[in-house]
């Protein structure tokens, strides 16, 4: 007997997990921001890490050792920087899991630390933090079920050699963005969400006028439903430039999150303050779990 109300009845329960993909996958991950917390230590313990030291080739070893068990693909995209300086090499490390709906969303962040000279400057939020909450985010996509290829890129030169201008910083993305135009990539990203400065104890991640409109609203709405808005500003104090940017230039739908408010007047950033004492893994753990949160959203909408 197939009534017209149970016919309705019939068709909502075929039809439910088709509307809420998202249901089936919900326990499956987790992000723990204590591991991304003792990744970020381990990357410290490098030292200074600026692009071509002898330390971020350590570091670049350590990540991907680390990554191999995962089981993406991971790609080492070499190139040499331009610096003011000179040629610099550089590797960016993109590890791939994919899916089977063709399209991409990426989530990024810098490895490198700025060099400075005379100063020990061991970078653990500018730069450590984001490796570190790229190597746990990668271990929790690892688990997850998601039909969206997702790559997490890690950037070598973020930093400025010197002043920090538009042919002076952000090398790796730069570089990315042309080498993903050229082979057919960059159409097919959905998002792509970049992390900086994200362990600081006292979190506050900017609501940057340069990431999109729809991906800034995605992500108030996530960290409301998971009671995190206070870690959120509301307010815009304008753009940021960072990683992001080469990306929305070429028109791909892109966020920045980052703490730009690091210590009182943010005195400790790019200075020797910038330490592991300053971090803590609940910034960590927040943040880990609105990017999964968003990545989860992005992945169960069919559509580009
Ligand atoms: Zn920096």
């Amino acid at each position: 007997m197939c009534t017209l109300r149970w016919r309705v009845l019939l068709q909502s329960i075929l039809v439910l997990p088709v509307l809420f993909p998202s249901v089936a996958v919900a326990a499956e991950s987790t992000f723990h921001g204590a591991n991304a917390l003792l990744e970020t230590k381990k990357a410290v313990a490098f030292g200074e890490r600026p692009s071509g030291s002898a330390a971020i080739e350590q570091l670049r070893a350590h990540i991907v050792s680390a990554l191999k068990p995962l089981g993406g693909k991971i790609e080492m995209d070499s190139f040499g920087g331009q610096t003011p300086t000179g040629p610099v090499p550089m590797v960016n490390i993109i590890d791939k899991f994919p899916g089977t709906s063709g399209n991409i969303v990426v989530v990024a962040g810098h490895y490198d630390t700025k060099k400075i000279p005379m100063m020990n400057f061991v970078g653990a939020n500018d730069g450590g933090s984001s490796a570190g909450f790229l190597l746990e985010f990668a271990r929790a996509v690892s688990s997850m079920k998601h039909q969206d290829d997702i790559y997490v890129a890690f950037f070598d030169g973020e930093e400025a050699v010197g002043e920090w201008s538009e042919t002076d910083s952000r090398y790796g993305s730069r570089h990315l963005v042309s080498k993903w135009l050229a082979d057919g990539t960059l159409p097919k990203i959905k998002a792509l969400v970049n992390i900086d400065m994200i362990g600081d104890k006292n979190l506050d991640i900017s609501n940057d006028a340069n990431s999109s409109p729809q991906l800034r609203q995605m992500v108030a709405k996530i960290a409301e439903s998971l009671g995190d808005s206070q870690y959120f500003k509301q307010d815009s104090r304008g753009g940021i430039d960072d990683d992001h940017v080469p990306f929305v230039a070429n028109g791909v739908n892109s966020i920045d999150l980052i703490d730009f408010d690091y210590g009182p007047g943010n005195s400790y950033w790019h200075q020797a303050s910038d330490t592991v004492d300053k971090l803590s893994a609940h910034s960590f753990q927040v943040t880990g779990d609105v990017v999964l949160a968003l990545v989860k959203k992005l992945d169960s909408e069919t559509t580009k």
